[in-house]
Parts: C-alpha cells; structure tokens; sequence
C-alpha cells in the first residue's frame, strides 16, 4: 500500500482526509506539525506523497515542503491551501509543491489529485527503471540527467537534455520541427520553430566532432531532424 503523508493540525480536517484516503487504498501517516511531519518522514522513507496543510501552530507547510525536496527527495507533494489564498498557490509551487487543492474540499476531489500526481509520479519510476540510453559512442543516464560521450561527461542545459532524450528514445526516426517542440518545450509553449534550430546547433557543438558535418544528429531537409546513428 502507498503512504501517504498527512500534515494537518485540524484534527476533524486530518481525519476526514485519513479516512478517505483509506477508502482509496492508501496507507495514510498522520501528523499535526511540521516538525512531527518531517520526523514521520525521517522515519517512513517509503511515503510517496505527502499533503501538506499551510497554517500550522510551529512550522509553516511551505518550510515543510521546501525541507522535504533540501534532501533532494522528489516525492509528490499537494498543498493544502485555505480560500482565496491565491498567493499561496503560488509561493507552494515556488517552493516545490506539485499541486494544490483549496479548502473546503470533496473526497472526491481529493482523491482525484492525488491519483493524477501518483500516474505522473508513475511516470518517473518507469524511467528509473531504464536509466541509460546508449546509441553509439554516447550514453544518456536519465536518473541523473547526463551525457558522456566516449565516457567523457558533456556538459548540457535542460532543454539539451530533452532534446539529447527525444533523439536517442526515437533513433532513425525523422521528427518535424514541431514535434521536437511540442515534447521538449511542451504544448504551452508559444515560441518559434527557429527556437529549435537555434538549440540543435548549440547541441550539435557539444556532441559532434565537426558540428557543420553533423554525424549523429542530421538535418532532414525541408522537415525537421533525425538522430541518424
Ligand atoms: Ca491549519
């Protein structure tokens, strides 16, 4: 059964949330301040996710939230905020919360968010499963986000990365340039598709001998690129 934290010094509030998580099939731990939390989660490093109420008698959940991911935990974690509290659905997102649910909230609704950030969380233990692409001389650790190429590590920024992954998850295949920013700046994104070519160029600095003679990483003229190994 998944663990789940719950941070709350509303008994009533704490034990409505614990009881409907139960009925979900989750194992609920239960804390009334943050320092109780944080000792909860010293102790049950298996929680997956953890609910995190604000307004607390010691430590604020914002500070719980951002000593959680100081250790570089990458659990899921929801704010619970009060209403009309829009500045803390900010400062919770700033301060590494996935999601937020406002009070008063349903079982429902609840439950909802919860599983919505369990599948995404799902999401990363498959690829902890795989952790290494390798295609010719270079090796992509996906756990720790690196790229060595003949064992020497290059250096790349985020959006490298993604796009090192995209190319190396589809070798051979011809992907448009609006298919590269869809899944590497995502569907929000509102930018150019020269914003593409601008990045493959810097990348094809890092990781081809001869960037104007791509080796690796190869034009598919009139379309878009290719990793051609
Ligand atoms: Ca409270």
């Amino acid at each position: 059964m998944k663990k789940i934290l719950v941070l709350e010094d509303e008994a009533n509030i704490r034990s409505f949330v614990v009881i409907n998580l139960r009925r979900s099939g989750f194992e609920p731990i239960e804390a009334e301040t943050g320092e109780m939390a944080l000792e909860k989660l010293r102790v049950n490093p298996d929680i997956c996710l953890a609910l995190l109420d604000v307004m607390l008698p010691d430590i604020d959940g914002f500070e719980v939230c951002r000593r959680i991911r100081a250790t570089g935990s990458k659990m899921g974690i929801i704010m619970l905020t009060a209403k009309s509290q829009e500045i803390d659905k900010v400062t919770g997102l700033m301060t590494g919360a996935d999601d937020y649910v406002t009070k008063p909230f349903s079982p429902a609704e609840l439950t909802a968010r919860v599983d919505a950030l369990i599948r995404r969380l799902g999401i990363d233990e498959d690829e902890r499963s795989s952790t290494e692409l390798v295609s010719g001389p270079f090796l992509l650790n996906t756990r720790n986000r690196t790229l060595e190429k003949d064992g020497q590590r290059l250096k790349l920024t985020q959006i490298e990365y993604l796009l090192m992954k995209l190319f190396m998850e589809n070798p051979g295949k011809a992907m448009s340039r609006e298919d590269i920013l869809t899944a590497v700046w995502g569907n929000d994104f509102k930018g150019e598709l020269k914003t593409v070519d601008v990045n493959i160029r810097r990348l094809r600095i890092k990781i081809e001998s001869d960037p104007t003679e791509p080796e690796y990483l190869t034009t598919v003229w009139g379309y878009g690129y290719k990793w051609g190994y």
